[in-house]
This record gives structure tokens, sequence and C-alpha cells, in this order.
């Protein structure tokens, strides 16, 4: 008798293993009956031990292997492995770290580039720069951190920064080869072209690298506090104009960009899921943030594109530690569509602004003027 099930296994069909070479005749007391599978996956068995075969069966409809870990999921036995690659549930955690030196409120006040705010995120270097400061912010208020702040001397420790960030398991490798090796490694010079001044407070920097697509650029998002794809070139915000209700604009390119007779928005629900389907995952928890009726949409997906990120909680029992899931949430992680190859591109040159960089002035004296400080 099997012990996995409940139907009790004939003493003959129990040792059957070779049902090519089986000749018993069925009596219903020691055998049974050899039978093809009814999913049609080309197995045969004695039928009492359909239950036991049903648990092998590839066409065999089960939960995802993550199903206690928050993955709804149903699929045929023989797509689980496959699934594993998608499942909202298979999340990974970016463990990529990176380091600058610690920065306080001193520091930007001696910092060349101190003047840089908030009109100069488009400015992927400074973006990031800006991104780890408001993290940097968030952690000192920690108590834990505070302390250990008060036993450090002088000299300027150098601050690890944590992606951390939850991802799918096909979305990781991307995300780690364009956010961190892509551009992480190209901020030092090679993605942001930075005036030769900048030493001098020069601000001005060009874009040199772009994702291969048309009109494609990366852009940092500080709401999500990620870097993204955008498929306008414009990196400028100032550069978005709103086109008043029922005017058309007439573009620098001759084109004509007319008001919409219908509102994004108000578009059925169903058309605007269709057209979210095309939509990365960066993309939908921006656009989400966008109306309540977009949220609903986008929140409809959720399942479909997003992942399942589980809260865990230490509680004592009896003595003894244990880890429980305290709450599950479903979310869009920050991936955007792959960048596959990128293009050299540089927006102008950097010596027409040197003809203008203000930071670029030959000191030119009429007067006599001290050079030592003597008199
Ligand atoms: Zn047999
Ligand atoms: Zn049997
Ligand atoms: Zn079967
Ligand atoms: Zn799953
Ligand atoms: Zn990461
Ligand atoms: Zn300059």
């Amino acid at each position: 008798m099997s012990n996995i099930c409940s139907k009790i296994v004939h003493p003959h069909c129990d040792t059957c293993i070779q049902l090519k070479k089986c000749s018993v005749l069925a009596d219903g007391l020691s055998s049974c009956d050899i039978i093809m599978c009814s999913l049609k996956c080309g197995s045969r068995f004695h039928s009492c031990k359909s239950e036991e075969h049903s648990l092998l069966c590839p066409n065999e409809k089960v939960p995802c292997i993550n199903a206690e870990n928050g993955c709804p999921a149903i699929m045929f036995r023989y797509k689980r492995a496959r699934h594993l690659e998608v499942c909202p549930a298979s999340v990974v955690v970016c463990t990529m770290e990176w380091s600058r030196p610690w920065m306080c409120t001193h520091d930007f006040k001696l910092n060349p580039c101190r003047t840089f705010n908030s009109s100069h995120k488009h400015q992927l270097d400074i973006a990031l720069a800006l991104q780890d400061r408001r993290m940097w912010n968030k952690w000192k208020e920690i108590p834990a951190i505070q302390s250990q702040l008060g036993n450090i001397p002088l000299m300027k420790p150098i601050c690890h920064f944590l992606c951390a960030r939850p991802f799918r398991r096909d979305e990781y490798c991307w995300h780690y080869k364009n956010v961190h090796s892509d551009i992480h490694g190209g901020l030092n010079g090679w993605l942001e072209h930075r005036c030769p001044l900048a030493g001098e407070g020069c601000m001005y920097s060009l874009r040199r690298i772009h994702p291969c697509a048309t009109e494609a650029s990366v852009i940092h998002s500080d709401i999500l506090e990620s870097f993204g794809v955008t498929l306008q070139k414009e990196c400028n915000n100032s550069n978005i104009k709103e086109i008043p209700k029922g005017e058309s604009i007439l573009q620098p390119n001759g084109g004509i960009i007319t008001h919409p007779q219908v509102e994004f928005d108000h578009l059925p629900f169903e058309v605007l899921r269709y057209i979210c389907r095309f939509i990365d995952s960066f993309s939908l928890c921006n656009l989400s943030l966008t109306s309540r009726r977009i949220r609903d949409v986008c929140h409809s997906l959720v399942k479909e594109r997003g992942i399942m990120v589980q809260k865990w909680k230490k509680s004592a029992i009896d003595g003894e530690v244990h880890w429980t899931v305290s709450s599950q949430h479903w979310l869009f992680s920050t991936a955007f569509s792959p960048v596959e190859k990128w293009r050299f591109e540089e927006e102008g040159h950097m010596s027409n602004h040197l003809k203008n960089c203000h930071h670029y002035e030959r000191n030119v004296h009429s007067k006599p003027f001290k050079v030592m400080g003597f008199n």
C-alpha cells in the first residue's frame, strides 16, 4: 500500500513498473486494469495508481511552488520551472553597494559643486548624489546610526550605499547591468561629460551616451529614487509645455500638436489596461501616481506585472525565536525596459560651451596687483 495515497494499491500493481511486460489479468483483488493518463501525458499505469500519478503528471494543473510566498499562479506542472523566472513571488533583492565620502552639510559648503540643486537633477551624476544625500538624511535620524556617528573622529569616513531594491528574477540581471554597470559605471565622465572647469564650480554637462532606441534617454526619478528610461528626448522637465484645451501648438520642426479631444485617463478602462500592458515596471510606478483612475488601472495589473514582497516579523514563542510573515504587498519594481545597446551621441560639443563658460575667464589685470601679499 502506498503511504502517500489514500486509495488501496493492489499487491501486484504496487511493484509493477515495467508495464510493457505486464501480462497479468486484472482480477480486482491483487491487480487491476492498465489505463492511459486522462490528461494525455502519455503515461500508462494500473488504474489504482491514478492518484499517485496525479502527483507526478506533467499535465496536472498545480499551484506555483511559491504559492506559500504569495504567488497566485496555477499552471501545468511542466511549466513550473519556466514560470519561476517570471514568478512575482520569486523576488531578488539587489545587494549592489557603492561608496562616496561621508557627506555632511559642512562638506556641501566646501564642495565646489555646492550650488547643485533640483534644477540640475537631469544630470545623472547629480541626481545620484542627491539621492544618496536624501538616503543619508533618512539614515542619520536612526538612533543606532546617530550613536555610531558620535564615535567618528574628524577624518572623513566613506559611506556605503546599498541598492536593496526588489526585482522579479528575470528583471534582475538587466537591472544590474543597466543601472550598476552601465549607468553608475558611466557617471565618472563617460555618460555625463562635465565641463573641464567643473572644479571651478561650472555645472555644465553634456549627455554622451543614450539607449539605442530612438529618442530614448536615461532619467532619474526622485520619487522612486531610481534611474529609468524615457522615450522623450528632452530630459529637462522645464521643456514640457502643457497645451491649453482646444488649442494647437506649432513645433520647431514644423509639426503641430493639438490638445487631444479625449483625455488619456478618460479612455475606457479596458483600453487603458491594454495600453499599460506595454509599459515597463518603472513607468507603471510613475504612471500610477498621475490620477486615481490610472492608479486603479495600474492596480488591476499588479498581479500580472508586479512583484509580491513579504514583510517578516520576529516573535518569541515558548522562548524560541520565530520569523513569521507579517504582511504581503503587491508592488511594481523599478525595472525599466532593458537597454541592450547604447549609442554615442553628444548633445552639442564641449568646445561650444567653453566659448561661453562663465568660469573660463582670463584674469586680465590693467592695474598693479599684489602677487605674494607683500607691500
Ligand atoms: Zn502489472
Ligand atoms: Zn491495481
Ligand atoms: Zn499524466
Ligand atoms: Zn509563482
Ligand atoms: Zn541594484
Ligand atoms: Zn563650463
